[in-house]
Order: structure tokens, then sequence, then C-alpha cells
């Protein structure tokens, strides 16, 4: 991938994060945000590239590349610089550069905003632990007292195309007997029929 020349120029066409200077430098735009801006872009060579998609940061010692590039200047750099030092925090050379670098606020909200949309998104599990799509089908684990409708709705009743109730885990909605009703996940198994 050719790089933009804005960016070619300010990484000096080496890797901004380890400085490898390979021939396949990718652009990586810090997530959450994206590559619409290209301040929001990193240079990265393949090898911090794979790793960082993969979000494999088990090779400790090419990361301590990382105790240069927080120092960079360039926001994007900072942001990136930090979230991965952030997960090697147990190594004392990684807690120690982000105690002793400064960053704007705004950057360490940038370095920290994807895990804290990744810890607060609500995800639905049926009362076994699989996880649950708007669109599913769903199997009642026992008899359900269809509160308002005056029916129970028996243990094995299969409720086709549930939605998820977007700001509640616990809960999805579906179809029985033609009437829409809050379910609670825990009383229902995924169905592949
Ligand atoms: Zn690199």
């Amino acid at each position: 991938m050719a790089l933009n020349n804005f960016l070619q120029t300010r990484s000096n066409n080496a890797c901004e994060l380890c400085s490898e200077t390979d021939n396949n430098l990718n652009e990586y735009a810090v997530p959450p945000k994206k590559n619409d801006a290209i301040a929001n872009e990193v240079v990265l060579c393949n090898k911090c590239f794979s790793q960082i998609e993969q979000a494999n940061y088990a090779d400790v010692n090419h990361w301590r590349c990382l105790t240069g590039s927080i120092w960079s200047e360039v926001p994007a750099v900072q942001a990136l610089s930090y979230k991965i030092l952030s997960k090697l925090k147990t190594e004392d050379w990684a807690s120690e550069a982000l105690e002793s670098v400064a960053l704007d606020e705004a950057v360490i909200n940038w370095a920290n905003a994807e895990d804290e949309l990744e810890a607060g998104r609500i995800i639905h599990k049926d009362a076994y632990g699989v996880l649950l799509e708007s669109g599913d089908a769903v199997v009642l684990t026992q008899n359900l007292n269809v509160k308002g409708a005056n029916f129970i709705a028996p243990k094995g009743t299969i409720v086709r195309k549930i939605k998820l109730v977007a700001d509640n885990e616990e809960q999805i909605e579906g179809k029985i007997e033609g009437d829409t009703i809050v379910i609670l996940t825990k009383f229902v198994r995924k169905s592949t029929v």
C-alpha cells in the first residue's frame, strides 16, 4: 500500500512505533477513531501492524520500542503507544514509561476509549452462556407466565426472530402467539432450528 504523502513525510518512511523501515508500511487508524482523518493514523511496519491487529502483545521485547514512541509529538502515536503500554503494565519499564510521560487528557481518553467501549458493551447470552444475536431463535427452558396476556408459554416453545433489548443484557423480545413480550435471557436456550 502506498503511503499517503503527508504520512510519508511525518514518519520519515519508518514505523512510528519501532522505527523499522521495511517496504510495507501500513496506515493504521487508532481506534475507535476511523481513517477519515490523517491525524487519526499512525504509520506501522508489518510486525507492529499484525500484532496490533491481533491484539497480541506477547512479544514483550519488541514493544520496548514504545518507551521511545510515547515521546512522539504526534497525538495518534502517543495514543497508540499509551494504549499498548497500558496492556504491558506488569512490565516495570512499561509502567515507568506510562508514569514519566505527561500526555493531554484527550490523548489518554483516546487511548482508553476502545477498551471502555468493550467493557461497556452489552452482550446477551442465553442460559448456557451462548451469545445471542438479533434474529436468532430461542427455546424457552421453562414455562413462562406471560403477564398481561394471561397465558403460559410452555417450556420448549420456540421463539423466532428475537430482538435484543439494547440497554438490558438480561432481556430479549420475541413474539409468542402474536404478542411481543420481553423474555429473560436466563430462561432461554439458543435454538439451531
Ligand atoms: Zn514497527
